[in-house]
């Protein structure tokens, strides 16, 4: 058995908007007065062990009679959070994500997550073809509509329920279900993940360019940037003249509606964008999974992933990030395995004799081994380099 993410569109009513919004801020809620508490504690005798969700979970009914509103939300969804708060913070300490942050309202994306207790998340309706209006009961919103034309399996474990910047909503359930494994053909790879190249292969031939997402888009992106911080900049100084002035109810940011245009503009190019790499991520995963049974790769360090120092290289990331999450799950589901391995030294070690042949400037594509002769290409050499330190 294994576990799978399904992504549902959902098209909840006025009323459930409502109730999605307001379950949205009090998860935050939760979330930042627990992250407080916690830096609070952590300030104040450093040497205290760190709490466990289980602990802050026993806090919960007391901050629900605190903040009565609370008692809105769903209940489990409030766990959860715990969940994810402590879990940032175990990130945090194991050096793989910076310190957790507090959320604001105007986050990128607002989501929640409900837990299946008791059969609070079912499917409902006829999955025939004559109903096509399907929908899902969950927790406090009651049943919610879906787009037609995926089945789903009866054991649900969680659902994410999220809205976009651009106004849509997702349920995303984490179901359980049989892994499908492809066929075996006993094959081995390694990728080196590059900035030009996205994945070069150990063995010739085996390149796959980045795709910069298309001209079009990037200008439309820049243009829509470039008006909303122009936009944002007069807002800021109407607002600061208001106050000025002593309007006895100055204007905010809310109350421009050119603003509100250009955020949702800029919002709707980078979803574009995002959904257009990720389609071809699918299609390079599904074929490295079906092609391979054993996958190694470079760990990235979210140090070197923070850091974006040109355009290309953020582009590179995003894609590298993409990459790695698709292959985690798939080669879980299909019965593969992925290996991550230090990249140290890869791109400087002979591939054929082990040679260290030292540091090299990143304009040196191509090197002969001075111990051996072999003639190398330093992306393919770094990817045989990691494939044999994956698999011997
Ligand atoms: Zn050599």
């Amino acid at each position: 058995m294994v576990t799978k993410g399904l992504k549902l569109r959902i098209y909840p009513n006025k009323q459930q908007r409502q109730q999605l919004a307001q379950n949205f801020g009090c998860t935050r809620f939760v979330w930042n007065q627990m992250l407080a508490m916690l830096n609070e504690r952590q300030e104040n005798n450093p040497k205290s062990s760190f709490l466990n969700a289980y602990a802050l979970n026993n806090l919960l009914p007391l901050l629900k009679k605190e903040h009565p509103f609370l008692k809105e939300a769903e209940s489990t969804s409030l766990q959860v959070t715990n969940q994810h708060l402590i879990a940032a913070f175990h990130a945090f300490f194991r050096k793989e994500k910076g310190h957790p942050k507090f959320k604001t309202k105007h986050a990128f994306k607002q989501s929640y997550t409900s837990k299946f207790v008791h059969g609070n998340i079912q499917p409902v309706g006829d999955h025939g073809i004559r109903l096509p209006k399907l929908g899902i009961r969950l927790p406090k919103l009651g049943i919610l509509r879906f787009k037609a034309g995926q089945r789903i399996p009866e054991t649900i474990k969680q659902v994410t329920l999220s809205r976009t910047p651009t106004g849509k909503y997702f349920a995303v359930l984490i179901v359980e279900g049989e892994n499908q494994a492809f066929p075996k053909t006993s094959k081995t790879v390694g990728y080196d993940l590059g900035v030009k190249d996205l994945l070069v292969g150990s063995a010739e031939g085996l390149r796959w360019p980045t795709t910069r997402f298309d001209h079009g888009l990037a200008c439309k992106l820049r243009l829509w940037q470039r008006k909303l911080a122009r936009r944002q900049r007069l807002a800021k100084k109407a607002i600061a003249w208001d106050h000025h002035q002593k309007l006895p109810v100055p204007r905010t940011l809310a109350d421009f509606k050119n603003v509100a245009k250009a955020r949702l503009q800029v919002a709707l190019i980078h979803e574009k964008i995002a959904n257009q790499r990720a389609d071809k991520l699918h299609k390079l995963t599904a074929q490295l999974v079906k092609t391979y049974d054993r996958i190694a790769m470079e760990n990235l360090k979210t140090k070197n992933l923070l850091r974006n120092h040109t355009l290309a290289r953020a582009i590179a990331n995003q894609a590298w990030g993409e990459l790695r999450r698709q292959l985690t799950y798939k080669c879980a589901w299909y019965s593969k395995e992925l290996v991550l391995v230090n990249p140290y030294k890869t791109s400087q070690l002979c591939s054929t004799c082990g040679y260290d042949d030292g540091k090299k400037a990143l304009a040196i594509r191509e090197w002969t081994c001075p111990q051996c002769g072999t003639h190398h290409d330093r992306d393919v050499n770094a990817a045989k380099n990691i494939e044999h330190l994956a698999f011997g």
